[in-house]
């Protein structure tokens, strides 16, 4: 039986980015997957959202996606266009970049970080006790880990068999979606019954052209057939445009549902096989890398004994409440597209305060990840908010904040005086950096705060303590997310 510390069941975008942190902090990690390959059709996720884009930058390879996809102004809700250009932030957009690119981009840097991706193969069940669990892959011998991660989909075998309840609405609405070619022209845009036609290369428009059309059932057997696709065309636009073939055909529903624990002992969940969400917004792959990124440091921790199991209750503590933000705004952006003029009446009136700046800023901020707040207790406002990407002069020369944080290690960065804390106790886990910084500090939503001391900030690149050092909380601080203090040498 093949032993590593973590084994993690799916290789889609949530196992991957899991995969990445674990193996940034040295943990022997191993992705099941039950794909031959990377290869997933155009019916999923469309883009990144700002601060997916940050959190890819924290590690160094946001310009990867960057140079794949397209910057513009993505965000939005319930249709309506929210602008995030005067967000502070450097990524001030969205990208366009289809989940089938961005997959390919992410398991390239899975794989150059050296982690084992056991392809073709399924995850078929699994078995804990007080000191691991085993693994049972279809056709292999069993792996043997100290801790298992679920991060396979909305369907996940992990969350079923420990038994985690997955609560939340059934689907009231099915959607068809689906990349064809048709020998007639189609009226391209949004239709009201709930649907609509647009080129799949919208840069250069023509065809393959992407189809999504609300669904008369929801109870469907089978995957969606053409049959059913040319149906609801005629339906929609009264004709199917001369449709001749698919690329693909899929379906989706505003099925609304979330695990009720996001561990259960030796077993974690992330990404869809948490939460499950409509599609509007295009918040799920953004949500489940940030599940990857809150949770892998802090099981590198514990796995390599740095800090006690209790550090993973933080995670579904942080995680949960942001996974229920996603599907409380799916549900409200899906009730408010419904066709009819009362609903169009609520989109206008949604629309007219989206159009004033309080609201825009915090529906952007809610929709972009950029106003994550986890619950810290009180304090200096940056307290469990994402810290600032700020230009930095170090003694190595300038430098950014997300610089700091690509090896994932938690930085106290010092903008007081040089030195003043003795780090030596924490030395071999905390990187302390004196640097000096001169503009405003600027956070979405709350706008300007005051510029702190010191600040602690943790691999996911969340504020843990902001204050002087000479902060009696500081040691607390530091012992509660990165461990004991060392005893002296
Ligand atoms: C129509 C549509 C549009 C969307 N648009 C957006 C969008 O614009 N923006 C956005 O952020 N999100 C969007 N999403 C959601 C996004 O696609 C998902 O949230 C995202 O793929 C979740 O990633 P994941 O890694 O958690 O799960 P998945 O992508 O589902 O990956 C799970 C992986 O686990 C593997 N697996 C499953 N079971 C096993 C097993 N037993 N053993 C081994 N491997 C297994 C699967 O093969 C798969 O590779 C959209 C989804 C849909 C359907």
């Amino acid at each position: 039986m093949t032993e590593h510390a973590v084994v993690i069941t799916g290789g889609g975008p949530t196992g991957l980015m899991l995969a990445g942190e674990l193996a940034l902090a040295g943990t022997d990690v191993v992705i099941v997957e039950r794909r031959a390959s990377q290869d997933v059709d155009r019916s999923r996720a469309g883009g990144l959202h700002s601060r997916t884009i940050e959190v890819l930058d924290q590690r160094g390879i946001a310009e990867r996606f960057l140079s794949a996809g397209h910057v513009a102004q993505v965000q939005r809700f319930a249709g309506i266009p929210l602008d995030i250009s005067d967000f502070p932030t450097r990524h001030n957009y969205g990208l366009a970049l289809w989940q089938s690119r961005f997959e390919p981009i992410l398991a390239d840097w899975v794989g150059e970080l050296g982690v084992p991706i056991l392809r073709g193969r399924e995850v078929v069940g699994f078995a804990q006790d007080d000191t691991g669990v085993d693994v049972e892959v279809s056709g292999d011998p069993s792996l043997r880990a100290e801790y298992l991660v679920g991060c396979d989909g909305g369907r996940s075998l992990i969350r079923k068999a420990a038994g985690i309840d997955f609560a939340g609405l059934d689907p009231s609405t099915s959607w068809l979606i689906a990349e064809v070619e048709m020998d007639e022209e189609p009226e391209l845009g949004m239709r009201p019954e709930g649907g609509g036609i647009g080129p799949v290369n919208r840069l250069e428009g023509g065809g393959p052209f992407g189809v999504v059309l609300r669904e008369r059932h929801v109870d469907h057997a089978g995957d969606p057939s053409m049959h059913e696709l040319r149906e609801a065309l005629v339906a929609a636009y009264g004709t199917d445009y001369g449709l001749r073939s698919a690329n693909w055909i899929s379906r989706f529903t505003d099925m609304a549902r979330q695990a009720a624990s996001y561990r259960h002992g030796r077993v974690l969940l992330a990404g869809d096989a948490a939460h499950v969400h409509p599609p509007q917004g295009g918040q799920g792959l953004n949500t489940g890398v940030q599940d990857a990124v809150n949770l892998g440091w802090k099981l590198a921790q514990v796995v390599n004994k740095t800090s006690p199991e209790s550090l993973l209750d933080t995670y579904h503590a942080e995680r949960h409440p942001v996974g229920a933000r996603v599907l409380h705004n799916t549900m409200a952006a899906v009730a408010l597209s419904s066709p009819d003029d009362r609903h169009q009446a609520l989109r206008d009136t949604m629309a007219e305060l989206l159009s004033m700046d309080e609201p825009r800023r915090r529906f952007a901020a809610m929709l972009s990840g950029l106003d994550i707040h986890y619950d810290l207790g009180g304090g200096h406002p940056l307290l469990g908010r994402r810290m600032p990407d700020l230009d930095v002069h170090t003694a190595a020369g300038p430098t950014r904040v997300f610089t700091l944080l690509h090896e994932a290690r938690p930085v106290l960065l010092n903008l007081g005086e040089p030195g003043g804390f003795d780090i030596s106790p924490w030395k071999n886990r905390v990187r302390f950096v004196d640097a000096r910084h001169a503009g405003v500090w600027e956070l979405p939503v709350l706008g300007e705060v005051a510029a702190p001391r010191a600040v602690l900030i943790r691999p996911d690149g969340h504020v843990a303590w902001a204050g002087e050092l000479t902060d009696p909380e500081l040691p607390q601080a530091l012992a509660t997310w990165f461990g004991a203090a060392n005893p002296a040498p």
